[in-house]
């Protein structure tokens, strides 16, 4: 993947406007008592220009948030609007977006030429055109060799390419991808995400929205993340803010996992916190008051994000080692995963330790928090079902 794609396009348009933006956008599925609220006053802008990840589990909505603006579905409520540009009630055809899926959604019996050349045909680019236009999408996605082949006479991964080619082909100021990447075996995967970052920089214009599931795909793609819930955005920031201070238990679970301590804080000075975790006193990082984020006081109630590979293990004669026992140990190749008891500490933690350990279940080893431990979460919010979030997730 590697020409650049000239949108000709692209110009004739306001610049003001976000290249997406979702207006207070409802979807709600089914009449009468069988209904589905599938997507709840959803707000997103997306620049010209940017990625925007939407994570979640399955079921939280995102396919319905993609489907609202691509026109597959019809909004209940709000509006969708590209480039200013009010779409709400527009054919799909006619608001000229870009959409891979999951199932790749080639036309069986049309060989791959043809079926890159199909949506141009729809959208009326002229015959003389065309051929140029679909070898230009191959040859992006490194499929110009295969125009002449059907779908079945290809991998999976290649059937992908030529879905990304078709979308390209009309050279879409806005690219939607619904899990490109799921119904791939773990490596193509992996060398697809290089494939798609690629892409990214050879589509310096295209506004992006990318839904998974997976944390490292949005990780590795998106300029920012829009965590989804139980059909709400529930976070959004950039990848490295939600990391490295999420605000809501889930948002801290779904993207890296987490230990979630309940806490206490004692004392606060800046963004540096003392923090009773248990029977320990903890330093702790207090993230600036925001937007859903408290001003934080003393004896204020709060959760300590701890990442399970910042938890050290140690000899247990070692200094400030708490006492832990081995619950049970994962091994997964390039690390294990151990779950932990600690004494004066509340539930069970993770600690993810690079490499295979031979420590067997019920050695007691010693456990050491880094120091800050972790970064505070207030209570509350987003955390309406957090007792069965809480455990670990990665
Ligand atoms: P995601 O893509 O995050 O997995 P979806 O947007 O596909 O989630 O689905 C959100 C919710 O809407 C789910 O509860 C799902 O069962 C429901 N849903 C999706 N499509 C339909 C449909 N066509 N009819 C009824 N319910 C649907
Ligand atoms: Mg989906």
């Amino acid at each position: 993947m590697t020409h650049a794609l000239t949108t000709a396009t692209a110009a004739n348009t306001t610049d003001a406007e976000p290249a997406i933006v979702f207006d207070r956008v409802g979807v709600t599925y089914g009449r009468g008592r069988k209904t589905t609220v599938a997507l709840a006053d959803f707000n997103l802008r997306v620049a010209a220009g940017e990625t925007v990840a939407l994570l979640g589990p399955s079921g939280s909505g995102k396919s319905t948030a993609l489907k609202a603006l691509a026109g597959f579905v019809r909004p209940s409520m709000g509006s969708v609007r590209l480039s200013g540009r009010d779409v709400t009630h527009l054919s799909p055809a006619k608001r000229g977006i870009g959409v891979v899926v999951q199932s790749y959604a080639l036309f069986p019996h049309m060989r791959v030429h043809d079926n890159v050349a199909f949506g141009l045909k729809s959208h009326r680019v002229p015959r003389n055109e065309i051929d140029a236009r679909v070898t230009e999408a191959l040859d992006m996605v490194g499929m110009g060799a295969y125009a002449k082949r059907l779908p079945r006479e290809l991998s999976g991964g290649q059937q992908q390419r030529v879905a990304i080619a078709r979308a390209l082909a009309i050279r879409p100021k806005v690219l939607l991808l619904d899990e490109p990447l799921a119904a791939l075996d773990a490596q193509l995967r992996q060398s697809m995400l290089g494939e798609l970052q690629q892409l990214r920089k050879a589509l310096p214009d295209t506004a992006m929205l990318y839904v998974t599931h997976d944390q490292a795909e949005a990780l590795a793609l998106a300029d920012r993340i829009a965590v989804m819930r139980d059909a709400r955005l529930v976070d959004i920031d950039t990848a490295r803010k939600l990391w490295q201070t999420p605000s809501t238990d889930f948002t801290a679970s779904f993207l890296g996992g987490a230990n979630l301590l309940p806490c206490t804080v004692n004392h606060v000075s800046g963004t540096a916190a003392l923090v009773t975790v248990g029977e320990h006193t903890l330093r702790a990082e207090a993230p600036a008051p925001g937007v859903g984020r408290p001003d934080w006081v003393p004896n204020a109630e709060a959760r300590l994000c701890v990442r399970p590979h910042t938890i050290g293990i140690c000899a247990l004669t070692e200094r400030d080692a708490l006492r832990g026992t081995v619950t049970a140990a994962v091994w997964k190749g390039a690390s294990t995963r151990l779950h932990l008891e600690v004494a004066g500490i509340p539930g069970e933690l993770t600690a993810d330790v690079l490499g295979h350990t031979e420590l067997e279940v019920g050695s007691f080893v010693g456990v050491r928090f880094p120091d800050p431990a972790g970064v505070l979460i207030p209570p509350g919010i987003g955390t309406d079902a957090a007792a069965g979030e809480s455990e670990v997730r990665a």
